[in-house]
């Protein structure tokens, strides 16, 4: 888990620029016959065809947004993809292509730039998208990481946040809270680490949770499964910040309000056990964890019995009229309001 000090090391000096970019991008096949030149030009081209382009880019900060002491290099690569790929299946778009820049401090060897692309690159294979450019260059300290993901979809099946109406019942996949508990697991074996470094940690009862962290998937499978469900979210979102300053992003572009229920948060057993060891209310972590990539939609309540029973997602709320606000149905049947306690970069 903790950094390897004895790998092989070449410094990337010996190769250059031009040759690095090379070295890394050259096992990289393209999918779509949209991706018209990827990388080797001064831009990329895209044949984007009669139907919609959607873009979306994530900046990922050493330091801020992770930290190489437990996040493998090519963890790291696997995940900043599906952060971005996340974003476009929130839109109910097909992601075909991404960019990837990079700046990197001389601390990084060669062999740590092939390790954070494999993890690109094995992202790319299993979500059928194409590496068509970039950008590298050097920091002063620590790396950063941002992927520009596009993709496409026709005109009249994008979902934007902005659609719910009073009474759609409100959906999530998947469930919530294992990612930040992850990574409070991790953040604890750190600190053990650093006291003891003999003390290796036994990480066999937080398996689950940890690749929630370490290895989250972007829910490519839910709007492919909603379509043969023949069900059209009104409102989609991706969880990236928690479900409730998710839903609360719905509610305010759709101008309505909402009532969630705390007995309705899908929650893995894992989560509720490491809730107990922790002490802390995993209907907080629920609420506030973030970097589940979980899709939040809603849905029409004349959908209900297409989705009704389905393994993969939880209805867990309605819309209401904006005048009612957004609130939690507790266990105790008291109404409590929701506030967006996301998980953010500016936090503390
Ligand atoms: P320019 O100087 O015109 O910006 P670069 O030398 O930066 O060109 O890039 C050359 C090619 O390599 C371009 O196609 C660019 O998109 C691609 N590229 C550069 N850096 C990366 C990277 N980190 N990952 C993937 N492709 C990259
Ligand atoms: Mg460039």
């Amino acid at each position: 888990m903790l950094e390897d000090k004895n790998q092989e090391k070449t410094s990337l000096s010996e190769l250059g620029e031009f040759g690095l970019i090379k070295h890394l991008t050259k096992h990289f096949s393209s999918y779509h016959k949209t991706t018209i030149k990827s990388v080797g030009d001064d831009a990329a081209v895209i044949d984007s065809s009669e139907k919609q382009t959607i873009v979306t880019t994530d900046l990922l900060i050493e330091g801020v947004h992770f930290d190489l002491s437990y996040m493998p290099l090519k963890h790291l690569g696997y995940k900043a993809v599906m952060v971005n790929l996340s974003d476009v299946y929130a839109m109910n778009a097909e992601a075909e292509q991404i960019t990837v820049s990079i700046a990197i401090s001389n601390r990084f060897p060669l062999e740590a730039l092939e390790e954070l692309y494999a993890g690109i690159q094995l992202a790319c294979n299993t979500y059928n998208v194409d590496l068509i450019g970039g950008d590298t260059t050097s920091s002063t300290k620590g790396m950063l990481l941002s992927i520009t993901a596009i993709g496409k979809a026709n005109k009249e099946d994008v979902i934007y946040r902005s659609g719910a109406k009073p009474t759609d019942l409100v959906v999530v996949s998947g469930d919530l809270g294992g990612a930040y508990l992850g990574l409070q697991v991790l953040e604890r074996e750190k600190q053990v680490f650093q006291v003891n470094p003999e003390n290796q940690p036994d990480l066999d009862n937080y398996t689950y949770i940890i690749e929630r962290q370490l290895k989250p998937e972007a829910r490519k499978d839910i709007p492919e499964l909603l379509k043969e469900l023949d069900v059209k979210p009104t409102s989609m979102i991706d969880i990236s910040d928690g479900l409730s300053s998710e839903i609360m992003h719905i509610c305010t572009q759709s101008k309505t309000g909402c009532k969630l229920y705390e007995e309705k948060l899908p929650l893995d057993p894992q989560v509720i056990s490491t809730c107990e060891e922790f002490e802390i209310d995993a209907t907080m972590v629920a609420l506030s964890g973030g970097e589940d990539y979980e899709l939040l939609f809603t849905i029409s309540i004349d959908d209900y019995d297409k989705i009704k029973g389905n393994p993969n997602l939880s209805v867990i709320g309605h819309i209401t009229e904006e005048n009612q606000g957004m609130n939690l149905v507790t266990r105790a049947n008291q109404e409590i309001e929701l506030k967006a306690q996301g998980w953010n970069s500016f936090k503390g």
